[in-house]
């Protein structure tokens, strides 16, 4: 068995798909809580008005008194306040139905893409020693989301094993290329993941093996089966890892939270020997 290294660097992830209901929540707080098992110590941000992510962790609307619309338009300085989690090692901060002002509120405001950037940025040096910074984006390229990937290193997409599931993909693409040539540079597609898989359809096959085709080495080799337990877990208010850690959704988001660890060792390594 490898042992992997822990990072050096605070690495941000946008988990994000214009696409509503593709598996990105499930994702942000499944692939958080395997990557958390494994060690690692990671702050989830929800950005998403809906607040998925916040009450599929268990924190109330009731409970949310500093919220990602906090961080972004009230919070002192170097303020950024957490909340635990049922795991050892995820933190959250929560979003509530507040946020869905947040695109007219910083429409005017000449640095409005780059605000989480400017937030998170500041505050990184003094945060207890993060991993990782998994940004749940909502269903929509809005200004939320262009924060989320103008302040991440990287860009992870959940594709649903669906027949329009690449459509909608070049738009997304486009704007992360767009992210790319203007704010953020070094931003990176970090990989495609296949949700929803169906193996008693055929066309879930279909579609993993044209996603394969068009996109090659970004797809992830993981992919996360349709189960049952990974939707009933929201409702008990834990991950499904919790909820269930040996059902086929749990396992295959802790393949995947080794898959990206893999991946990142191996782009680490490869960056130091270049
Ligand atoms: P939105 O765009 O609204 O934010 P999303 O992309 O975050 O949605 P999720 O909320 O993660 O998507 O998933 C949509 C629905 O599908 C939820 O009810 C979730 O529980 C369910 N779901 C997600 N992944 C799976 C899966 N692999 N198997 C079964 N159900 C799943
Ligand atoms: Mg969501």
């Amino acid at each position: 068995m490898s042992v992997i290294e822990p990072y050096r660097k605070t690495k941000i992830i946008a988990i994000a798909n214009q696409k509503g209901g593709v598996g990105k929540t499930t994702t942000a707080i499944n692939l958080g809580t395997a990557l958390a098992a494994l060690g690692r110590s990671v702050l989830l941000i929800d950005i998403d008005p809906q607040g998925n992510a916040s009450t599929g962790l268990g924190i109330l609307p009731s409970e949310r008194s500093f919220t990602s619309y906090d961080l972004l338009f009230r919070s002192r300085p170097d303020e950024l306040k957490s909340y635990t989690t049922s795991v050892p090692g995820l933190e959250i901060v929560p979003a509530t139905s507040d946020l869905s002002s947040a695109d007219v509120e910083m429409v005017q405001d000449p640095r409005r893409i780059h605000k989480m950037r400017d937030k998170l940025h500041s505050r990184i040096p003094n945060m207890v020693k993060r991993d990782f910074i998994l940004i749940d984006c909502p269903p929509s390229l809005n200004l939320l989301t262009i924060n989320a990937l103008v302040a991440a290193d990287s860009v992870l997409v959940p594709l649903q094993c669906e027949f329009f599931a690449l459509e909608g993909l070049s738009q997304l693409m486009r704007t992360v290329q767009t992210v790319k040539a203007g704010s953020n540079p070094a931003l990176k597609i970090e990989g495609i993941v296949l949700t929803m898989f169906d193996r008693r359809n055929n066309l879930s096959g279909q579609v993993e093996s044209d996603v394969r085709e068009n996109l090659g080495e970004l797809v992830y080799e993981t992919v996360i089966p349709r189960n049952v337990r990974l939707s009933e877990a929201p409702s008990h208010a834990v991950p499904a890892l919790i909820y269930d850690h040996s059902s086929s959704g749990s396992v295959a988001y802790q393949k995947l939270a080794g898959e990206l660890l893999a991946r990142l060792q191996r782009s680490e390594h490869m960056a130091e020997t270049a």
